[in-house]
């Protein structure tokens, strides 16, 4: 069994997008800058805010947080997006989910400009994404891409399943998977993402065990701590585990810990691959945005 690091790869990454950066500014031209938007003070939001900027920070990108009250109104919010939109200065930039329940949220990733949408969810990028077209995929799924093609993984002609349906990580993936290999992942090593054979799965799926037992490549994004268990998952396959759920635990120093959807002691001794939560996926999508920020400036 393997561990796929992310957290290894994805430093990995950054070097490469550092010396990239580095040549870039070398040669005269300004540093790629990304645009963080957050509305409120949510603390699960405020963290992973303070890590894309961190992120950027240690590669040379520039980032400007972006913050409003809760009390901001979701025309403000568009117009807002509107001047983004038009800022010749910002490359890309990002609307840190969730929003407050007074705006919507579709309203407001719809109304980026998708050259710029560089979490890949406008519905133009998406589109683009299932037709095969160029456009910037959403960070977890060109993040797990990356490190199945980092460690040799194909996916030719495996039976993949992914657990979970959302626009951020579940639909995304099984398109990439899907397709003939994806023009827009650049830089991807020798082994192929697509021509994959997949499954998708959500809540509603009946017999989600034997489904799941057919499956060389198992990709879990359900929010479900432990959902993904021994019984489930045959000798041989690999494992991917998206969920980060944080755990209520008195006797953590935070109070809480981060689970994934994978039962990972009973799991991972029948896996020829697994990832680890934290340290696989997460590390993985952090850097497919600073990937997907200079992918934006390039074009
Ligand atoms: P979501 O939370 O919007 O939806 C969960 C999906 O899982 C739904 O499609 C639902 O149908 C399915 N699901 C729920 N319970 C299920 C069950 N018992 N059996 C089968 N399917 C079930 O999805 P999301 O936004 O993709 O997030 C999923 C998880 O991944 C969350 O824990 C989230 O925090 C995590 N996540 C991690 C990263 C990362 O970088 N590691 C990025 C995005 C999301």
């Amino acid at each position: 069994m393997t561990i796929l690091d992310g957290k290894h790869i994805a430093s990995l990454i950054r070097e490469e997008l550092r010396a990239e950066v580095a040549s870039i500014v070398a040669s005269g031209r300004r540093a790629p800058k990304l645009g963080i938007v957050i509305v409120g003070h949510n603390p699960a939001s405020e963290t992973y805010v303070a890590n894309k900027l961190k992120a950027c920070a240690e590669v040379g990108i520039n980032a400007e947080k972006i913050a409003f009250e809760d009390s901001i109104s979701e025309a403000q919010l568009l117009q807002h997006i509107a001047t983004l939109n038009a800022d010749t200065a910002i490359d890309g930039f990002i609307v840190q989910l969730p929003l407050p329940a007074h705006i919507n949220e579709q309203a407001i990733l719809s109304a980026i400009d998708y050259r710029k949408d560089v979490d890949g969810l406008t519905p133009e990028n998406i589109g683009r994404t299932v037709q095969g077209l160029p456009s910037i995929v959403s960070a977890t799924p060109r993040g797990i891409s990356e490190l199945l093609s980092r460690y040799g993984i194909s996916t030719e002609g495996k039976h993949v399943v992914v657990i979970g349906r959302s626009n951020i990580v579940g639909k995304p993936m099984a398109m990439l998977l899907m397709q003939r290999p994806y023009l827009s992942l650049p830089n991807l090593s020798a082994a192929t993402i697509g021509n994959a054979t997949v499954t998708i799965c959500h809540s509603k799926t009946r017999d989600l065990k034997s489904i799941c037992l057919t499956a060389d490549i198992i990709i879990v994004a359900a929010g479900c701590p432990g959902l993904l268990t021994a019984d489930m998952v045959r000798e041989g396959a690999t494992v991917i585990d998206v969920g980060i759920t944080r755990v209520e635990d008195p006797n953590s120093p935070k109070g809480y810990y981060l689970s994934g959807d994978v039962d990972f002691a009973s799991v991972a001794p029948k896996c020829a691959f697994i990832t680890p939560v934290p340290g696989g996926v997460g590390p993985m999508t952090i850097v497919s945005l600073l990937q997907n920020t200079l992918q934006a400036y390039k074009q």
